[in-house]
């Protein structure tokens, strides 16, 4: 299997009396023309490593796809139904070191009340060169305030939706600029997450990494690298940092699932110090998880 095949499941998360999953051809069409996901990006996803075979943060993910599906007022989804959908393809991955499967569930048809799901997964890329080298970052203003999740929660910040055009169009900015990716910054002046991944920094043996009360994603990689830190004499913080605290860092890392820890190497085109030994140590300890 290589990265462009795909492995499908059609999970139908209408009642959960019908809640069922069928296998299907990815290469054939399933999506109906008239999904609010083809027309609206009106749903919700997950994207989950896996590791030989073994979903990494299944459960984490699975909490936070119910939280995204109460941000959108979607049905909660059937957590066992996702779960044995997740192993199931996990399992057919198993020959394969770094894979993934992605979970996804929309409004459904416009005009009629039965969302539709789907998961699928394949063989994840090679990542060799952002894990070791490290990422070039800009920062961006996200236009948004660090208070909107409180005054503005229809603006769904914070939920892991379908509309990812803009988290596209941030990273075609940040080419544009020579860079590889993106930290936004709130319009107050804090610093959020990446388009695709959560921000964490180093100051001395302290791990820091912004709250998901400032509107952003809350991280499962962040959240078992927090959990791990006690390994590596490393102590961790969950509060607001500012540019400021990038600029004075001793290190930066930009996680998620699938590609793991990208150190980055620099900040608006200044050189940062890449972490060899740790960053080596948490994409070590990231891989290797079985649960
Ligand atoms: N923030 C955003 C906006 C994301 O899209 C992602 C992952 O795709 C993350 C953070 C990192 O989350 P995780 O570590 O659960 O993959």
């Amino acid at each position: 299997m290589s990265a462009d095949e795909h492995l499908l499941l059609v999970v139908t998360a209408g009642a959960p009396e019908g809640a069922r999953l069928m296998d299907a051809d990815p290469g054939l069409p399933h999506l109906s023309v008239l999904d609010v996901a083809a027309t609206r990006g009106d749903g919700i996803f997950e994207t989950i490593s896996v590791g030989s075979g073994h979903p990494q943060a299944l459960e984490a993910h699975l909490d936070r796809f119910e939280r995204s599906a109460r941000m959108l007022d979607l049905p909660t989804p059937d957590r066992d139904l996702w779960r044995t959908a997740v192993q199931t393809l996990a399992g057919h991955l198993a020959d394969h070191e770094e894979a993934w499967v992605k979970t996804v569930l929309t409004r459904g048809i416009e005009g009629h009340s039965d969302p539709t799901g789907w998961a699928y997964g394949t063989v994840s890329p090679a990542f060799h060169r952002e894990r070791t080298e490290g990422v070039d970052v800009v920062l961006l203003d996200r236009g948004l305030r660090s208070d909107v999740a409180t005054t503005s929660p229809w603006l769904l910040a914070g939920a892991k939706t379908l509309s990812y055009a803009v988290n596209r169009a941030a990273t075609r900015e940040a080419q544009r600029r020579g860079a590889d990716d993106v930290v936004f910054v709130s319009s107050d002046g804090l610093l959020l997450e990446g388009p695709t991944s959560t921000l964490v920094v180093r100051a001395g043996d302290l791990l820091r990494t912004p709250p998901d009360a400032l509107g952003i994603l809350p991280g499962t990689t962040q959240a078992d690298l927090f959990a791990a830190a006690d390994q590596w004499g490393l102590r961790t913080a969950v509060e607001p940092l500012t540019p400021d605290d990038l600029a004075q860092a001793a290190a930066a890392w930009l996680v998620s699932s699938v590609r793991h820890a990208a150190p980055i190497r620099s900040v608006d085109g200044v050189a940062r110090t890449v972490d060899a030994p740790l960053t080596a140590a948490m994409n070590g300890f990231l891989r290797a998880r079985r649960s």
